[in-house]
């Protein structure tokens, strides 16, 4: 069985995004960009699987402009076998990266889709569904844990009241929640031979993909800055200021 991984080259996730000086989005330019924190921890799961000898390749794929591929060498360099690169410059929203998945899990054909529950640059937390949706495969979101055995993939997830144990038959779409593992660091030989490892690159107009996006941004905001707060001397007080000044009671 075949583990495909789409990874998501975003910002990377210990540095503060600045918002661009004319609102257009987040400043990348000099910024430090890595892998998607869930796509690594869907990616560890596909090799887990791989180690259990329960898949027997696990394929990275990105989409996004040239130098994404380098994602794709950090996925290798963690163990994938070999990467697609799917090239585009241009902003796409899921749905767009639902239908560009969808041609290439026709073409490989893998037992599992892993990917991440949502991509931390936009929180779309929307491509697995999606993806799954249009393959008319059985979706196991949020999961928290992943047990494949008969054909059949367990999963559990993490839901209001508790855990949630889904079995899903095999083909499925899994999306990897923060508890799922925590994914392996790449090591220096292991960075090293991820340089010999196959990499493809594909370029997405020629799949036959509509890659014309149906979201607009219209704008994008630094949050409000925070007041100064002022240290109380009574409960009295407190309750007095959170009727009169934060009206909240
Ligand atoms: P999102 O729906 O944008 O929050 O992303 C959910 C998941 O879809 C991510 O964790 C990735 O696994 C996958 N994904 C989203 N965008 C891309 C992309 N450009 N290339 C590869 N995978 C992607």
């Amino acid at each position: 069985m075949k583990v495909l991984v789409p990874v998501k080259r975003v910002v990377d996730y210990n540095i503060k995004p600045r918002v661009a000086a004319d609102g257009s989005g987040v400043e990348t330019q000099g910024v430090k960009m890595s892998m998607n924190p869930f796509d690594e921890i869907a990616l560890e799961e596909a090799l887990r699987l791989r180690e259990k000898n329960q898949a027997d390749e696990v394929i990275a794929v990105t989409i996004g402009p040239q130098v994404a591929q380098d994602v794709l060498r950090t996925a290798m360099a963690m163990g994938a076998d070999r990467a697609i690169l799917i090239r585009t410059d241009a902003e796409i929203e899921p749905r767009v990266v639902a239908n560009l998945l969808k041609v290439i899990v026709e073409r490989e054909n893998p037992g599992i889709v892993s990917m991440g529950k949502q991509a931390i640059d936009d929180d779309m937390n929307a491509t697995g569904q999606m993806l799954a949706a249009k393959l008319g495969w059985p979706q196991g979101t949020f999961a928290s844990q992943v047990t494949v055995a008969d054909s059949k993939v367990e999963v559990a997830r993490e839901v209001d009241g508790g855990t949630e144990v889904l079995s899903l038959s095999l083909p499925a779409v899994i999306t990897a929640d923060l508890r799922l593992n925590e994914p392996r660091y790449a090591t220096l030989p292991n960075i090293m031979k991820a340089r010999k490892k196959p990499l493809e690159t594909i370029e997405a107009d020629s799949l036959g993909v509509d890659l014309t996006s149906h979201l607009k941004l219209v704008s994008v905001a630094e949050p409000p800055e925070r007041t100064a707060g002022v240290i109380v001397e009574t409960v009295e007080e407190l309750v007095e200021k959170l009727k009169t000044e934060a009206k909240v009671i």
